[in-house]
Parts: structure tokens; C-alpha cells; sequence
């Protein structure tokens, strides 16, 4: 069971998890995820699980051969949704028998293809600034030059696992070494190599010369708003979203500092903020926030918002009073709102870096109804 050091590896996979995890620099709520591989076997966390609190044994184990093998298939090429169900399938039937009660993260395809022993996929703001920057390609091949690769915003899953390995071929007969930093436009970073140890130092020196390029920092020095004025506005949200809430009474939570303040001083400074920046936001906060220059448009507006889009705002947003995150319960309103600090991050470090980018309608759209999301989403 234990031939090639496979429990002790598992060890560190989850001690390499549970660090970057725990540390909200890197990622939040249950996004990222991490894997160890040999020959044969690729260890993986699962999806709807967190890194912060993974053990050794919490990991999927999943067969090589058959992750290799859905590459090569022919899918559906007109019928997305089948494709997707078709590739989840498949993936499931890959897993070793004593991973049946797991699902593999949706990157498993991605980390099988990455070539080194360890893999951990992250999203840290200072990084997530770089690849919602309008000049991210130009920058990061400035700052990086060939040791990183540069992968364009991509539906992720089977169809980024694809694009990565058509880039690596291309690397390949081009003769340059397969990177082991991959930069991901509107998402995050994947480190790969042989121990836990590498893949820190090659991280480090990431975060270290993005810091450097990265004068503009996100303002998070809280503000006090006046008790009267924050109480009413809780008060008319609290009304608005009674109404939408299925199961008991909803969670609001409240948040001020500089930096979100700024952005909300009118609709033109709003506008970073004004579409999702990588899937988590959509996953976390849904795809668009409710904006309001006072709080005493929140029935009227609120109403509309639901009308136009489908779903009642978890993000609601009040010139000089903060941010007010909905959850059903407190733990979908806590990740609402530190993935809703995480966006104003990203907008004030993509200041660095060109300016803000966010997703695609496309592939926003693509997020919304992706079942491996809304799966993840019930989970953490
Ligand atoms: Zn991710």
C-alpha cells in the first residue's frame, strides 16, 4: 500500500493545503485546489471540500490512465452541457475504488497534465490583479518572461485542460521547457514541481515581484459609519430581501473600509465592480452586484434587480454606508463577503496592471450554469 511513499506524500500534499488554505492571501471559501501524483495514481482534492482543513486521507484518488484517456476522446463538439456531463462521467469512472464516495476537483484533468509531483492551483488577489490587468499578457511576459506560461480566459475544466495541452505541444516542438508557473486570465495560478518546499520558493518569487510591480495597494482601513444610517439601511435591505429568502431569516452581514467606499462614491467609480472578475466571484457573490446611491431606493431597486437577473442580490452595495452581503445562512453570507473584498482587491491591484478586465459575458454565462459549480457552490 505504501511502496513509493505515497502516504508521506499525502502528508505533505495536505500540509502544503492546509498552509496555503489557511492563509487568505492565496484563496478563500472553497476555491483552489492542490494534488500529488506518481505513475499511475493522482491524488486530488475534492470537490466542495477546503483546503484549509483537508487531511492526508480527504484527497480522490483517481487513475492516470483513464484521465489521459478523456483527453484523447471525441466529445459532443455542438452540445456543451452533454459534453460536460459526458467528461464528469467519465472522470468519476476513473477513480480508485476507494475514492467512490468523492468527486474529483474540476481541475483534475489540468493537474494530471502538469508535470511536476506536487501541484496547487490558487487564487490570490496580488496574482488575480495580473490576470484581470488589461495589460496582463504584456506584463507578465515582461516580468516572467518564458519560465511562465500565459493561458488566456478559458471555460475552465475539460475544455482549459484541452487548451493547456494543445499549448504545451506547441512549447514542445518549439523546443522551450514545459513551464512550471501557468498564469490563468481572469482565475489564478498553478504552481507545479517535485516537493512542497519548490513549489513554495517558485510562489514566493512570484508574489515578490508582483508585490514590486504593484505599487497601488488595496485601502482596506476600515471606516465607522454613523450607527443611525448603517441601522436604516440594514433595516430596508432587511425588508427587501424577506420576501426571497426560502428557509427562516437571512444573514446580513456589513462591511466598510476605504477602498470599497471609494468605489462606491458614484455608478462610474462602481464600474471595477460592476461585472465578475474570476468564477468565484459568480460562484460566491453571483454574477452582479446591486448598486444603490441611497438606501431609500432599495424596495424599488431590489425588485427590479431580481426581475432583471433572475435571483435576489447576495452583494448589495450603498454609496457612503458599505457593502451588505445576503446569505441564507451565515456562512454563505460570510463568503459572499470576503469574495466581494477579494473583488475590490483585484480592482485596486489591476490599477497596476492596466486597468480592470473581467470576464466575458461568455463565459460568465458559461459559470452560471455550470452544474460542477453550483455543485461546488452547496458545499463550502
Ligand atoms: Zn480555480
Amino acid at each position: 500500500m505504501n511502496m513509493d511513499g505515497r502516504d508521506e506524500n499525502l502528508e505533505s500534499l495536505a500540509q502544503m493545503s492546509n498552509r496555503y488554505g489557511g492563509d487568505p492571501r492565496y484563496v478563500l471559501a472553497g476555491g483552489g485546489n492542490t494534488s500529488w501524483k506518481n505513475e499511475t495514481e493522482l491524488y486530488v482534492k475534492p470537490s466542495g471540500t477546503s483546503l484549509a482543513t483537508i487531511r492526508a486521507d480527504g484527497f480522490a484518488g483517481v487513475g492516470r490512465a483513464g484521465l489521459d484517456a478523456i483527453l484523447k476522446r471525441q466529445y459532443d463538439p455542438y452540445d456543451e452541457a452533454k459534453r460536460e456531463a459526458d467528461v464528469l462521467a467519465d472522470m468519476m469512472a476513473s477513480r480508485l475504488p476507494w475514492s467512490l464516495d468523492r468527486r474529483p476537483s474540476v481541475e483534475t484533468l489540468l493537474h494530471n497534465l502538469c508535470p511536476g509531483a506536487f501541484t496547487a492551483h490558487l487564487h490570490p488577489s496580488l496574482v488575480n490583479g495580473l490576470t484581470c490587468g488589461a495589460d496582463g499578457p504584456s506584463r507578465a511576459r515582461g516580468m516572467f518572461g518564458d519560465g511562465v506560461m500565459w493561458i488566456e480566459a478559458y471555460k475552465p475544466g475539460y475544455a482549459l485542460a484541452s487548451l493547456y495541452s494543445r499549448k504545451l505541444e506547441e512549447r514542445g516542438s518549439a523546443g522551450k521547457p514545459t513551464p512550471d508557473v501557468i498564469l490563468l486570465q481572469n482565475h489564478g495560478i498553478f504552481v507545479t514541481a517535485d516537493s512542497p518546499g519548490e513549489i513554495g520558493s517558485l510562489l514566493d518569487g512570484v508574489m515578490k515581484t508582483l508585490d514590486r510591480n504593484a505599487p497601488i495597494k488595496p485601502r482596506r482601513d476600515i471606516v465607522a459609519i454613523e450607527p443611525s444610517r448603517l441601522a436604516e439601511a440594514k433595516k430596508k435591505i432587511a425588508d427587501a430581501t424577506q420576501k426571497h429568502v426560502t428557509v427562516g431569516v437571512p444573514t446580513i452581514l456589513h462591511a466598510a473600509n476605504a477602498g470599497i467606499l471609494e468605489m462606491m462614491a458614484d455608478e462610474n467609480a462602481f464600474l471595477p465592480l460592476s461585472s465578475p472578475f474570476t468564477p468565484d466571484h459568480v460562484v460566491y457573490c453571483k454574477a452582479r452586484f446591486l448598486y444603490l446611491e441611497s438606501a431609500s431606493e432599495t424596495a424599488g431597486r431590489y425588485t427590479r434587480f431580481v426581475s432583471e437577473n433572475g435571483y435576489a442580490p447576495r452583494v448589495i452595495c450603498v454609496r457612503n454606508v458599505g457593502a451588505f452581503f445576503i446569505g441564507q445562512d451565515e456562512r454563505q453570507a460570510r463568503n459572499a463577503a470576503e469574495l466581494f473584498q477579494d473583488a475590490a482587491d483585484i480592482a485596486a491591484y489591476s490599477r497596476n496592471f492596466g486597468g480592470p478586465l473581467h470576464m466575458t459575458q461568455e463565459l460568465t454565462d458559461f459559470i452560471i450554469h455550470w452544474e460542477a459549480e453550483s455543485y461546488r457552490q452547496k458545499m463550502v
